[in-house]
């Protein structure tokens, strides 16, 4: 039974080794790959060996180098060996971690996780929290606890009675939030109307004055306010402070979006940003971005843990959980679910939290340097200096059609395979996104990515 293990590892150290040496985008095309994966259903089986072997085989050029140094494409960040060794042996143990009672010490180790994470972000001690499959979940989580207090305060059982008839709900943001908040709005009965955009000053934030406005015109409303840690594009962080103030005086709920910027809270340097965010309702953050942690791994906290546990909470006659521990049930939209407390636990234990500071501080550092450099080759120009970790720039076409030309750099860049951009429309042109979260990133990929910008430019 072990043979094809051993066999797994030794082909995932190989795979890993080869990273800062193969080329980061893919090199097979999608016809390549179905050709070669796509075998008829097998009526008999095969070795378990000879399964992983073509599977090796069959997926080479199939696979995008993101857990790369130079990989700077969207916000993926790569996976701390500490964090994927914890992963084989989540997957090794196979615990069912949807109660305390089918796995106690992923249990245990949520519980301990979810206070330590807490407490890097500076969130209140009182607050509840899950581990879910990623940003996307933590949002539909704390929008589901946000749809029940506000309706419980307007008489209405939203878990008996759901939405119909219910008084409309509200979510009020700003054009730069993720599409994943409209996807829990769509989730959750909310419905993309109920989405109210609220202007934002020149530099992305949400104007204070906007929301008030707001906030006034849907009076008695039960509303969301969903403001953002770290803008995807350029790491900007709305105004917490003012606008938890603003939205609690109307009785609004404040989500906060920080899939990757809610990181910051462990940046000495860099903390400042989130000053007033303690004050909100509801966090959701990645492990899988900027901890570096294996997919899929997100988290979620809600300051009010009754609304949270009564939106998920079930009872079961043939699983009754331990009551001296948490159970995962009764706050997770899973039911069965993989343990993602382990990962978390190595990671957070290897780097501790100086360590964490220090890799957001790295990427920051990395990602202002990219975007200056960048900003000073001839025919480059700087979009957005990174906030934080995230920036932009375009590239200018001597015959002025600056967004076909951008397009063509990038995909020079990712031609030459030394590098991975990807390219995003900002403020209606056309740009490359830089974003540094790679754990490995150096001041050699650096140079070798800039190196390679050059290039294209000059081709
Ligand atoms: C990545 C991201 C999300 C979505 O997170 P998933 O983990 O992919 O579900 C939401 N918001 C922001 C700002 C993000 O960067």
């Amino acid at each position: 039974m072990t043979n094809v293990l051993d066999r797994a590892a030794s082909h995932a150290v190989t795979f890993l080794r080869a990273l800062p040496t193969r080329p980061i985008a893919p090199t097979a095309t999608i016809g390549e790959l179905q050709h070669r994966l796509g075998k008829p259903l097998p009526e008999t089986g095969l070795a378990d060996e000879i399964v992983i072997d073509e599977l090796v085989r069959d997926a080479e050029g199939g696979l995008m180098g993101s857990g790369s140094g130079r990989f700077f494409g969207w916000v993926i960040g790569g996976t701390l060996p500490v964090a994927l060794a914890a992963d084989w042996l989540t997957s090794a143990w196979d615990q069912n971690a949807a109660s305390n009672l089918t796995a106690p010490a992923e249990a245990v180790v949520e519980q301990v996780c979810g206070e330590w994470a807490r407490e890097m972000f500076g969130l209140p001690k009182s607050a509840s929290f899950a581990f879910v499959t990623g940003c996307q979940m933590a949002h539909t989580t704390a929008l589901a606890s946000a749809r029940h207090k506000l309706l419980r305060d307007r008489g209405w059982d939203v878990e008996a009675r759901g939405l119909s008839g219910a008084p409309p709900l509200r979510i009020l943001t700003t054009q730069n939030r993720h599409e994943s908040i409209l996807r829990a709005a769509r989730l959750l009965g909310v419905g993309t109307d109920a989405v109210v955009y609220v202007q934002a000053d020149n530099s992305g934030r949400m104007s204070i004055h906007a929301l008030e406005r707001a906030l006034r015109d849907g009076e008695g409303a039960p509303t969301v306010v969903c403001l953002q840690a770290g803008d995807l594009n350029t790491g900007v962080f709305d105004p917490f402070e003012p606008a938890c103030r603003l939205a609690h005086a109307a009785r609004a709920w404040v989500h906060v979006d920080g899939a990757f910027g809610l990181w910051a809270a462990v940046s000495e340097r860099h903390r400042h940003l989130l000053a007033g965010a303690e004050l909100a309702d509801s966090w959701a953050t990645d492990g899988h971005k900027w901890l570096n942690l294996p997919f899929d791994s997100g988290l979620v906290f809600v300051r009010d843990a009754a609304a949270h546990r009564a939106s998920f909470a079930q009872d079961t006659s043939y699983s009754v959980p331990t009551v001296e521990l948490r159970n995962q049930k009764d706050w997770n939209p899973e039911w069965s679910r993989r343990g993602r407390g382990f990962p978390f636990y190595a990671a957070v234990r290897a780097l501790g939290r100086s360590g964490i500071g220090g890799l957001v501080d790295r990427c920051c550092r990395h990602a202002e340097r990219l975007v200056r450099e960048i900003g000073r080759l001839d025919g480059a120009e700087v979009l957005a200096a990174p906030v934080i970790n995230q920036g932009l720039v375009r590239f200018l076409d001597p015959d002025g059609n600056h967004d076909r030309f951008t397009d063509q750099v990038i995909h020079r860049i990712q031609a030459d395979g030394v590098a991975w951009f990807g390219g995003v429309t900002w403020c209606g042109q056309r740009a490359m996104r830089i974003s540094v979260c790679n754990w490995q990133t150096s001041d050699d990929d650096i140079d070798r990515t800039i190196a390679s910008v050059r290039r294209a430019l000059a081709c």
